[in-house]
């Protein structure tokens, strides 16, 4: 079922929204080579936490022991933080964090390169990241859910890199996961219509090499199957009248 937001539950999101923004941006002060991904987890739950009434949405959904999701070079999503897990001069890492505030989640995930990072992977983040980019642009009134994964999946062949396929975006809000899901590629036109009030999480996941996917025996790391690296970009984006509302960022 989609659940569409009121104005002021569309306000509420974006002040949750945020502190979710301020907690990558404390992530991200903390990436360097040498620091685990189990350090980066406690950054982004103590900021989190240091908000009143502000938790990290990701902790013990579906039973997962993180506050945020930490997947490096080849994890694709859902690394669990690690103290094992040391980040190397050249790595990328795809932070997922989510933020549950003032009754409402929010969902935002960026890629940061840790130290100099070579120049395809450069590639990879930057074309990622204006794949985004074109998806939000087309979460305006009357288009439809085809028209998102549509245009972010042009940018990213334009790119020559693989959109992952099993992976999709999804509705926010009341819970971490709503309907309706939004693929990162698609037809124009096709899937549900765009209306005020949907709150939608967009998020490409891009690989260097083939879209292929396998999930670890841990059975959260979903990694590339070639090996070769992933990126993750995220926002949580409100449709509203007067086009779209990005609510995870300022
Ligand atoms: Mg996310
Ligand atoms: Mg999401």
């Amino acid at each position: 079922m989609v659940q569409l937001k009121s104005p002021r539950e569309i306000d509420a999101m974006f002040a949750g929204g945020q502190i979710l923004y301020a907690t990558h941006e404390a992530v991200r002060a903390a990436v360097r080579p040498g620091v685990s991904t189990l350090d980066l987890d406690r950054v982004a739950e103590e900021f989190i936490r240091s908000h009143p009434g502000a938790t990290p949405s990701f902790k013990g959904l579906y039973g997962f022991p993180g506050s945020i999701c930490a997947s490096i070079n080849e994890e694709i999503v859902h690394g669990i933080p690690s103290a094992k897990r040391v980040l190397k001069d050249g790595d990328i890492i795809s932070v997922d964090i989510g933020v549950f505030h003032g009754g409402l989640h929010t969902d935002s995930a960026r890629t940061w390169p840790v130290g100099t990072v070579d120049a395809e992977s450069e590639r990879l983040l930057r074309v990622t990241a204006e794949s985004l980019e074109a998806g939000i642009a087309q979460c305006v009134v009357g288009n439809h859910i085809g028209d998102i994964g549509h245009a972010i999946e042009a940018v990213v062949i334009k790119g020559r890199l693989a959109v992952v396929r099993e992976l999709v975006g999804h509705g926010v809000g009341f819970q971490m996961h709503e309907e309706p899901q939004v693929p990162n590629h698609g037809k124009p036109k096709r899937g549900m219509k765009l209306v005020p009030g949907l709150t939608l999480a967009i998020e490409p996941m891009v690989n260097l090499g083939t879209a292929a996917t396998r999930t670890l025996s841990d059975k959260w790391t979903v990694v590339t199957a070639d090996g070769q690296r992933s990126a993750h970009f995220e926002h949580t984006v409100a449709i509203t009248d007067a086009g779209p509302r990005v609510l995870t960022r300022p």
